[in-house]
């Protein structure tokens, strides 16, 4: 939570106020300095199961240039804008830029590489002495920055590539550059008195990682000896409350105290229900992969077009294709052998439970819940018509954010909003793998369920580990905080846990209330009317095929999360949101004219100050203008629709292809249609099942 809003403050400039430190004007100096890698804990300690993932990373520094240069700024300020902004998008904590000084080399020079992009990652929270967590993440801070920034760096190389220039990324585990050297270069970091590498905001609990390239950037200045009467500008009151958008110093000390395991919002806060606020029947018939839509666009059940756009409408931006080759290669490592005996003291459910929210935690997640996996989650087959028998007892749902900042200067429907998606995905793929492998490494067979590959379904599993309410967007669960800004990830295991119950924060009449995302989106999908039944669930069912449609297909953008974008509940977290959060937790009178005020202070309208990307799309590997434009869409406050007359199809699973079938299996709209009249009112349902 912050006070001050920091709407206005560029991404490029990061959570930090570097800005605000003195500069030199002349060379670095560039001491030695001492920077170990330092890894400690015992047998448990969780840097033991990632070194397959720097590995990993450290395997895809290098490759391929796109044959063709992008037709993007020759500006070097402008250059250096975009690889920050997009390194803090990736959640670096501070980045900088230099010219590679010749003595940063620790081997042979790159050929022509003259710029180096530095990527600096802090510690995450410690858990404290003897609180859940310690003995798996004590002593494992440099390794999971180490990886962090290893995956970012490895991430912008490929993204330069695909601009068309020369890259390569530099990690703490494979360089051929001086790291500290390179970062002090780039007025990210200094040396100490002691000789140690430190930098004035983090002191020494960061690790660094680079990317060498050819593409011509703008340096920053290193940062100058400190006088009087800079600490007091710097490290004032406005650092303390976060004026200027800035990072607010005393969240440090709110972190500080708040334990580990229950992450960085306060769920513990919203009421917990017996059941899911909405109706979940014993009716719910399990499905098999291939009745999953964009499944169903790859076998072109939606046509030739939306089949050939189906495997490039999430990747087809340089941005995207960055995270690719991880979300690809990422997918062998989402299972593994399990350790030959069980680790002593791990049989209480409720100490494993809060263990493994301290993991996650650790590792990225922004929410964790715990659920029993009920069969139904469970997909019935896979796509060669295999059938899949539930496995594991228990589910650790993870949402991953996707990021204000960015989705605050989008439309939701442009050329970053694939690339929002992904990125999500990508950096839950591995959390989820991280901690798989250490549930495995502790003697319980466990498996990561990615976007990639899962054998369950997320949405039943987000509402069972009370994560959040079903939304009238449909098939997306909203969480108090995030809203429905996020992607989820599960892993699930036998290990024993104790689950979550659901939670209650007033979202179904909420919703009843406000149409905003229904009115909002570009296709019409999202159902203005009342909730129905569907597949034994309670939901405002979309048309699902209208949306798919248009995310794979969508002209003038990458994908599509308008809806994500327009719902009130998509918010800064200041303060302030978190009073209209209560108010309509606690008032519910309030609902409505917090839906009507949230359009009235212009929410949903794109950002400017938060747009830090070019429009760009990959077209037979090239990085072009898009030749359609751009999606630049705003609030459209005067859409109205009768529910009576929209169109909406929806698709039970008794129309679903047969789970083996490879040959295309069009969607019946007419039928759809039909079906969706047809379908059993929700209060029906629930007087019939009371
Ligand atoms: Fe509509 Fe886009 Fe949301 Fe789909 S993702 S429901 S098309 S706004
Ligand atoms: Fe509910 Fe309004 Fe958000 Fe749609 S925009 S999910 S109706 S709160």
């Amino acid at each position: 939570m912050r006070i001050f809003s920091h709407r206005e403050r560029p991404v490029h400039l990061g959570p930090y106020a570097m800005e605000r430190l003195p500069r030199s004007d002349g060379p670095a100096v560039l001491a030695e300095t001492a920077w170990s890698r330092s890894d400690a804990g015992g047998e448990r300690a969780i840097w033991r199961v990632m070194g397959d993932y720097a590995a990993l990373y450290d395997s895809l520094r290098d490759g391929d240039v796109a044959p063709q240069r992008a037709p993007i700024s020759q500006d070097p300020e402008r250059r250096a804008r975009d690889l920050k902004a997009h390194c803090y998008f990736l959640d670096a904590q501070i980045v900088g830029t230099t010219r590679i000084p010749g003595d940063a080399w620790r081997g042979a020079a790159v050929a022509e590489h003259a710029f180096a992009l530095v990527i600096a990652i802090e510690y995450a929270k410690d858990p404290a002495p003897g609180a859940p967590g310690d003995d798996w993440l004590t002593g494992a801070q440099d390794a999971r920055a180490d990886l962090r920034a290893g995956e970012i760096a490895t991430i912008m190389a490929g993204y330069i590539r695909h601009l068309g220039y020369p890259a390569r990324a530099h990690s703490a585990s494979l360089s051929e550059v001086d790291l500290p050297r390179l970062a002090i270069a780039a007025g990210i970091a200094e040396t100490g008195p002691d000789g140690a590498l430190r930098n004035p905001f983090l002191g020494r609990r960061f690790r660094l990682a680079a990317v060498t390239t050819t593409f011509e950037i703008a340096a920053d200045r290193p940062l100058a000896r400190r006088r009087l009467g800079d600490g007091w500008r710097v490290w004032g009151p406005g650092y303390w409350l976060g004026a200027g958008g800035a990072k607010p110093g005393w969240r440090r000390l709110n972190v500080a105290a708040r334990p580990l395991h229950l992450g960085p919002y306060p769920m513990e806060k919203i009421d917990r229900v017996p059941e899911t606020t909405t109706l979940i029947t014993d009716e719910v018939p399990r499905v098999p992969k291939r009745a999953n839509f964009f499944t169903r666009c790859l076998n072109g059940d939606f046509g030739p077009k939306a089949q050939r756009e189906r495997n490039r409408f999430a990747f087809k931006t340089p941005y995207a294709q960055g995270y690719m080759p991880l979300i690809k290669n990422l997918v062998p490592m989402q299972d593994g052998p399990v350790a030959d005996e069980r680790a002593p003291g791990t049989d209480d459910p409720a100490t494993n439970a809060n263990d493994v929210k301290a993991a996650g935690y650790f590792l990225g997640a922004d929410m964790v819940g715990i659920c029993a996996a009920p069969a139904f989650a469970y997909y019935s087959h896979e796509l060669d018509g295999t059938p899949i028998a539930p496995y594991h007892k228990y589910a650790i749902v993870m949402l991953i954010d996707q990021g204000y900042e960015t989705m605050e200067g989008a439309s939701g429907d442009d050329w970053i909003s694939g690339a929002q998606s992904m990125r999500a995905y990508m950096r839950g793929a591995e959390i989820a793998g991280v901690l798989a492998a250490q549930v495995r490494s502790l003697g319980y067979s466990a498996k990561s369920h990615t976007n990639a590959d899962s054998d369950v379904l997320h949405i039943p599993l987000i509402l069972l580990a009370g994560l959040g309410e079903l939304s009238r967007i449909g098939e997306l669960v909203l969480n108090p905080f995030v809203g429905p800004r996020f992607k989820s990830v599960v892993v699930t295991t036998d290990m024993p846990l104790a689950p979550d119950r659901p939670i209650d924060f007033g979202l179904q009449d909420f919703c009843d209330q406000c149409m905003k995302c229904a009115r909002e989106c570009p296709c019409d999908a999202i159902s203005f009317g009342d909730k129905i039944m569907f597949n034994g669930y309670e939901m405002w069912k979309p048309d699902v095929e209208k949306c798919v449609r248009y995310r794979v297909t969508n002209p003038k953008g990458s994908a599509c999360g308008r809806c994500m974008k327009m719902c009130p509940y998509n918010s800064e977290g200041l303060l302030v949101h978190r009073l209209f959060l209560w108010a309509a937790i606690k008032l519910p009178f309030t609902r409505q004219w917090i839906a009507i005020l949230d359009d009235k202070v212009g929410n949903g309208r794109r950002n400017p100050a938060k747009r830090w990307w070019y429009d760009l799309e990959i077209v037979d590997d090239v990085a072009v203008a898009p030749p359609l434009g751009t999606n630049e869409r705003d609030l459209d406050l005067d859409r109205v629709v009768d529910p009576a007359k929209q169109k909406l199809a929806i698709y039970p699973a008794d129309t679903m292809p047969p789970p083996d079938s490879t040959e295309p299996v069009p969607v019946d709209r007419k039928a759809g249609m039909r079906r969706a009249a047809e379908a059993e009112k929700a209060a029906d349902a629930r007087a019939r099942v009371s």
